[in-house]
């Protein structure tokens, strides 16, 4: 950063590359395709070009260290040697197969746990290291594993070697690494009960060692990212901060620290992180704007203030004069040196370029900006500062130009939807009778067994069922003979389903892609990108929809499908449908309007949905919400509103039937002691859950509670390729039935069994009827 002219940084880019570059070369390695000399060879190549793209588009900070194999956690753990022994590394360099295999498990290692983007393999092997949610976004993280007693040491000098890397080709980055307290943070003790905090001491040796060779290696600046100062903290945790930062700045005096914080507001950390010792701090101001005003008042003169006005974690245009007008009064105050302009967080949660994007609607595409623009809109705004507003008045315009053709139009806003919003009263967010008395007359109408089998939707997508779609989407298989394989697929199902006496039938979800893609393809105000892909966890992306406007259904989407298959059967056959808090929480919102809003429209678009269910005689009719534990905001004290508008929307999407039909829902993978109350309140005549690897342990929080609803604990791990044993399931059955009221519990597997085989599915569901028709027996 030279004298006068202000920096200009993007936190971090995305790794994977502009046509996922990155994933294609991962894959072939883990395959065996490629050598580890050509991975790595890719891997440069992808850092060069990022460096250089940055350089080309006016970012004057570049980082390096930004870029990871699978995870930048996961780096961490492998730089500070905090790798769990069964890993089986004794000391020295870490090798790529150590690496791969806390990120996946040894050869024949068991697959992560994620249910939606299910992937697995074998179940021998070393397991990989637990994936978990990085703070609210859609990214996930390796969850590094300590030992009470962990010694730490510097296992790896990837941020030297980056750095040394991009300093030969002629850039001078800020490397950047997670924070020693946010990286404990975000680990699990092995004994599941020390604070991994108390290891503070002996890690930060560590990284000050870490630091010195980077002071030695000639950097000027370190970007720390500590996103933890944005969470509520232990008083240990917060008195951790000042220890650790006065040690830094002792050490490396002449290593100059940007100490990032992003994805929500210091608040009560505000103090500590506006005192510490470093030459920098990072502010979110998208999530948070309203700290400029008091960070401003505690920053020191000499430290710079890094504003974080770019969004960083959705793909909208930023409003360049409106930006300009509110920053000016700060860069007049602090100067030019004084300031750094910035995304709100690293741009890896962005995808990487509009421009790729030749099929989306004109209008649609001149109101978003992806990685490549939003670098743009920084340099721009730098630019209006550093040479005058003047200098970039058409860029100014352009932007203000596109924002209020947005702002007018209607393809984003409809009359009908926000007056039947407005419309929408509480007397609509309930069933017209409590519980007892639906599940009396749903009994009657549906004549169901005690323990009723079930599934969660999905049967297998085969390789056929993928090749027929491919072909379907590429205009080589006509509708007709698309719609006649999917018909028979689901009659398959149908008639399998039936042989081997299961009690509530699916349609099998032959027809969908994606469990949210299907209904955001068919509802107005969403929209898809080609290439707009941003990593999920490793080498694995997703295309998040884009909800730009007032959602609406124009028409039934799923109720030719579930009548269908109702035809094909006397047994009843439950519809599927996606539910509104999983809908928004797995795309790009707008940010026009409060996500309580939009998730009120995509409710009631599905209220239509789920009445003309019941008009079509389905009798049962699941809506799936497995993100609403996800949308918890990271603030404590912000979660009751989160969840009384999400439950309301949930309420609001089902409460449009009577009595007699039973409304189910689903979530996998979710902890649910602490928003128990809500998970009631949704008030679902049956919610399955996934409790087979906890051994029915998540079933407590139901048990303490009084769940008064009925419930469908998971009885095995669809994740596994592994089949159940009759007796497995019947132990656990045993156990729920130990905990719940019979009459309470349904049978079901932990998930949609999509990612599965037939010949692992089959074997599967027999076992699981056996276990129910025993316990029947003997209840
Ligand atoms: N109905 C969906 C399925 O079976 C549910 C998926 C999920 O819970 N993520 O695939
Ligand atoms: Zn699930």
């Amino acid at each position: 950063m030279s004298k006068n002219t202000l920096s200009i940084a993007s936190l971090g880019t995305p790794r994977i590359g502009p046509r996922r570059e990155l994933k294609f070369a991962l894959e072939k390695y883990w395959s065996g395709q490629l050598s580890a000399k050509d991975l790595s060879e890719t891997a440069t190549a992808l850092r060069c070009a990022n460096w250089a793209r940055q350089h080309a588009l006016g970012i004057t900070t570049i980082p390096s260290n930004d870029f990871s194999f699978y995870d930048h956690v996961l780096d961490t753990a492998v730089m500070v040697g905090a790798i769990p022994k069964a890993y089986g590394w004794s000391g020295g360099p870490v090798n790529l197969e150590t690496y791969f295999a806390m990120a996946r498990g040894s050869v024949g290692g068991a697959s992560h746990p994620i249910c939606v983007h299910g992937h697995s393999a074998p179940a021998h092997g070393v397991p990989a290291l637990e994936m978990t949610k990085w703070f609210d976004t859609n990214y996930h993280y390796m969850v590094p594993e300590l030992e009470p007693d962990q010694d730490f040491t510097l296992a790896s000098t990837k941020p030297v070697d980056e750095f040394r890397e991009a300093l030969a080709i002629g850039y001078k980055t800020r490397p950047v690494i997670l924070g020693p307290i946010s990286f404990l943070k975000l680990s699990k003790c092995t004994d599941g009960t020390t604070e991994c905090i108390n290891l503070i001491d002996k890690i930060l040796s560590v990284y000050l060692d870490l630091m010195e060779q980077l002071q030695a290696a000639g950097a000027e600046w370190l970007q720390i990212d500590e996103p933890a100062l944005v969470l509520d903290l232990s008083e240990i945790e917060r008195a951790a901060y000042k220890r650790v930062y006065s040690k830094i700045a002792k050490t490396v005096p002449s290593l100059k620290i940007m100490l990032t914080s992003y994805f929500g507001s210091l608040g009560n950390n505000l103090d500590i992180a506006t005192s510490l010792p470093v030459a920098g701090l990072h502010i979110d101001l998208v999530r948070a704007p309203e700290q400029l005003t008091a960070v401003r008042q505690k920053l020191q003169q000499n430290q710079i203030l890094s504003l974080g006005v770019i969004d960083g974690r959705n793909i909208w245009r930023a409003d360049l004069q409106k930006l300009h007008d509110w920053l000016l009064p700060v860069v007049q105050e602090r100067g030019l040196t004084g300031i750094e302009l910035a995304p709100s967080c690293s741009l890896l949660h962005t995808p990487i370029d509009l421009e790729l994007e030749t099929e989306l609607d004109s209008d649609l595409k001149s109101w978003l900006a992806f990685s490549v623009q939003k670098m743009a809109e920084l340099s721009t705004l730098g630019q209006a500062f550093e040479k005058g507003v003047e200098t970039v008045a058409g860029a100014l315009q352009a932007a203000t130009k596109a924002l209020q053709a947005r702002a007018t139009s209607d393809k984003v806003h409809n009359k009908t939807v926000q007056n039947r919003v407005q419309a929408t009263g509480s007397e609509l967010t309930s069933r017209n009778s409590p519980f007892k008395t639906r599940s009396f007359l749903q009994q009657e109408a549906t004549g169901l067994p005690l323990f009723p089998t079930t599934t969660i939707g999905s049967f297998p997508q085969t390789a056929e069922v993928r090749k027929a779609r491919t072909a379907f989407n590429k205009g080589e298989l006509s509708p007709t003979a698309y719609n006649a394989f999917l018909k028979t697929e689901t009659k398959r199902a149908i008639r399998w389903q039936e042989e081997i006496g299961i009690d509530v039938l699916v349609h099998g979800e032959f027809e969908r892609n994606d469990m949210v893609q299907y209904f955001g393809e068919q509802l107005a105000g969403y929209a898809f990108t080609k290439h707009a892909w941003v990593q999920s966890y490793g080498s694995r992306c997703v295309r998040p929809p884009i909800i730009y406007g007032d959602v609406a259904r124009p028409h039934a989407m799923t109720v030719e499908w579930t009548a269908y298959a109702q035809s094909l059967t006397s047994r009843p056959v439950k519809g599927m449908l996606t539910g509104p808090v999983t809908m928004l929480q797995w795309s790009f919102v707008r940010d026009d309007m409060p996500r309580a809003d939009v998730c009120k429209q995509i409710a009631l678009a599905l209220r239509d949905e789920v009445t003309d269910l019941e008009t079509a005689g389905i009798r049962l009719i699941q809506v799936d919400e497995p993100a609403l534990r996800e949308g918890l905001p990271l603030r404590r004290l912000e979660w009751s509103a989160y969840l009384e508008w999400a439950v309301a929307c949930f309420k609001l999407a089902t409460s449009g039937v009577t009595d007699a039909v039973q409304i189910h829902t689903h979530m996998c993978y979710c902890e649910f002691n602490d928003i128990i109350s809500s998970i009631a309140a949704m008030d679902a005549d049956v919610i399955s859950i996934e409790t087979s690897r906890s051994k029915m342990e998540l079933l407590d929080a139901f048990v303490s509670y009084s769940y008064p609803n009925d419930i469908g604990p998971g009885v095995y791990d669809i994740h596994s390729p592994r089949i159940p044993k009759t007796a497995e399931i019947s132990n656990l059955l045993e156990k729920a039935n130990g905990l719940l009221k019979a009459t309470q519990i349904w049978v079901n597997p932990d998930c949609g069994l999509k990612t599965r085989s037939w010949d692992e599915v089959r074997p599967a569901l027999i076992a699981m009827v056996a276990a129910a028709k025993n316990l029947r027996q003997h209840a």
